[in-house]
């Protein structure tokens, strides 16, 4: 799971950010951005909320907005994760590093932002569901392990975030990182059980 895009899979699929959900988010911005225009005009031409007729068609518009949202994106998350769980016998996710990236605020926006706390739900309640099976691994070296030959980068070495290809120093495999780092968490599954 990165920033990037919504997920890479051991595979190399490639599953983006839902981008209609970041129009419609577009969208509930400027509805409540109006909202609040429409309550300083009322509020200046000293009418009370309850009987300005153009605030209250406005505040239902961006009431309707809300859950259109959230519904979006619950229908998105549920939509990967039957997908994910159905192909598959094993589906290995890492755990969500939340403290060390809830440190920056606005990276901990976007992780609340694309769900990806409910998808690892999603995936473990369907993983039971359909009789898979789900397992979250320690993210600790992922990206910066070679999945062919286990050479770990260190040091000066270390991959950067805008690392997104490399190639490995020690046995010359090129990576693209995140499918590098899915196949990581694929072995590091594999190897519990
Ligand atoms: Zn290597």
């Amino acid at each position: 799971m990165n920033l990037d895009n919504f997920l890479t899979d051991s595979n190399g699929q490639v599953i983006d950010n839902p981008r209609y959900y970041r129009t419609i988010r577009g969208k509930l911005a400027k509805a409540q951005r109006k909202l609040s225009r429409r309550a300083r005009r009322v509020k200046r031409s000293q009418r009370r909320l309850s009987e300005a007729k153009n605030y209250q068609r406005q505040r239902l518009l961006e009431a309707r907005l809300q859950p259109k949202v959230a519904n979006q994106r619950k229908n998105f998350l549920h939509h990967v994760s039957t997908a994910l769980i159905k192909n598959h016998d094993l589906v290995v996710a890492e755990e969500l590093r939340s403290k060390n990236m809830l440190r920056n605020h606005a990276l901990a926006m976007s992780i609340s932002d694309v769900g990806w706390r409910t998808l690892l739900s999603m995936l473990a309640y369907k993983a039971d569901l359909y009789g898979r099976k789900f397992l979250t691994i320690n993210p600790r070296n992922t990206t910066q392990t070679c999945s062919h030959c286990g050479h770990i980068m260190t040091g000066k070495n270390k991959l950067t975030l805008a690392d997104r290809e490399w190639t490995c120093p020690s046995c010359g495999t090129f990576h693209v990182r995140d499918q590098n780092a899915a196949r990581n968490i694929l072995a590091k599954g594999l190897a519990t059980l």
